[in-house]
């Protein structure tokens, strides 16, 4: 196991209500003024958005609508203004991750006076400015933004999507299963994938940290047992907690502590969202089961053996079969959910992108040093050029 320093101070709130009681003491601890930081229509459909304002009265509220799907630099600059105008105390966060995500962000732009895209690039500077208190109500149970210190936000015009650190996760998040039976069938598959990819690229690692493996092995099941519950039964209570809490433990430090975090598929992912604004977890569930392939060899062959055994029950002597069983087992569970499951179907038709999108995330994502198993240019372009075709192992 590798050394490391573990802290984690968000205050989560899980369960059916606790906004009604809390929500505005909470608020009112850290101060008057509020910006209020939601999506696109789905708060106001729901009812979400006319409970919470019922909630927030005494308070200053300031609304920043319309965080996009893999959230826009504009939105951030947007909430820096408003930050600065009205004397904000504290960012609300009413969504899923990108909401989570730019609100993050914009509480450390309300202390910078330059451009936050700077804040993006370079998260060191939001070490030494101080960073507004967020508070969140979830809606969506996928990222894992909740409870952790990161933000990813895209750049349209250079086209670039960005994963960045800051020095606080949120202070308090309010976790309300009911809250996520209005997310959509294909989002809630994407949020499943989303968990499962980032349980899949912490646990493909070198290290042997047997306490990360054995926790992410029990999420693993968890998120492939009550993922497709959740998309056929959108209201089963049970099926939404524990995707909602398997979410966050899936990246809150926790199980990532003490093991390399060299992740591949998100930066992999990231340039296909920067290219052509795709839904991450569509991204991820495509790409997954290739990079899959593409990994297995006869280092990594244990390793899927033991996934093959601890995750989807393969039992046998031969770990190369097993190993290969894991992968389209994990295909077609991802299937199950997805029914997007090359680049083709989600628009992208011609490859003309690749070689700049496999050097960008070979760059952004160390990926030919510090990947599980090395990946060059070449071979990032290989794992896209096989995401257009069906998957046939
Ligand atoms: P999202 O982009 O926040 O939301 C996706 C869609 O779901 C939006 O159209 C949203 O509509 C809708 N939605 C949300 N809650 C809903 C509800 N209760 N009912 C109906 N519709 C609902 O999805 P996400 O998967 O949570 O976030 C994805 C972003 O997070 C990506 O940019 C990804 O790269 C990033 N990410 C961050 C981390 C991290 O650690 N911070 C990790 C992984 C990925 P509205 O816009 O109308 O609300
Ligand atoms: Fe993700």
């Amino acid at each position: 196991m590798l050394d490391f320093t573990f802290k984690n101070a968000t205050d989560i709130r899980f369960g059916k209500d606790h906004i009604d009681h809390e929500l505005y003491d909470v608020l009112a601890d850290f101060g008057q003024n509020v910006l209020l930081v939601y999506g696109g229509k789905s708060i106001k459909k729901s009812g979400l958005y006319e409970r919470v304002l019922g909630l927030l009265k005494g308070l200053n509220v300031t609304e920043l609508a319309g965080v996009e799907p893999n959230p826009k630099i504009a939105s951030v600059r947007a909430g820096q203004q408003l930050a600065k105008e009205h004397q904000i105390d504290v960012v609300l966060a009413v969504g899923g991750g990108s909401v989570i995500d730019a609100a993050k962000v914009i509480a450390s732009a309300a202390y910078y006076d330059g451009d936050p895209w700077d804040l993006v690039l370079h998260p060191s500077l939001r070490f030494d400015i101080d960073q507004l208190p967020v508070v969140d109500i979830l809606t969506l149970a996928a990222t894992g933004s909740e409870m952790n210190f990161g933000s990813v936000i895209s750049n349209p015009d250079i086209p670039q999507k960005k994963g960045t650190g800051g020095p606080n996760s949120p202070a308090v998040s309010f976790l309300d299963p009911t809250l996520t039976y209005t997310v959509p069938a294909r989002q809630t598959a994407a949020g499943a994938s989303d968990i499962f990819s980032h349980l899949c690229e912490q646990y493909f690692d070198n290290n042997n940290n047997e306490v990360s493996k054995c926790m992410i092995e029990g999420l693993m099941r968890t998120v492939i047992k009550w993922g497709p519950v959740a998309v056929k039964e959108p209201e089963n209570y049970e099926a939404r907690a524990n995707l909602m809490w398997a979410a966050t433990m899936a990246l809150n430090g926790i199980v990532g502590a003490g093991t390399l975090n060299s992740w591949t598929v998100h930066p992999l992912e990231h340039e296909l969202s920067a290219y052509y604004d795709i839904t991450h977890g569509i991204g991820l569930a495509i790409l997954t089961p290739r990079w899959m392939e593409f990994a297995l060899n006869s280092n990594t062959k244990p390793l899927f053996a033991r996934f093959a055994r601890s995750v989807w029950d393969q039992y046998g002597y031969d770990d190369m079969e097993l190993a290969e069983n894991s992968i389209r087992r994990t295909h077609d569970w991802l299937k199950s959910l997805n029914p997007e499951m090359t680049l083709p179907d989600v628009g992208i038709t011609d490859d003309s992108n690749f070689a700049a999108m496999a050097k960008a995330a070979v760059k952004s994502g160390r990926l030919a040093t510090n990947a599980y198993v090395p990946v060059t240019e070449r071979d990032a372009i290989r794992i896209y050029q096989d995401s257009m075709k069906e998957f046939n192992k």
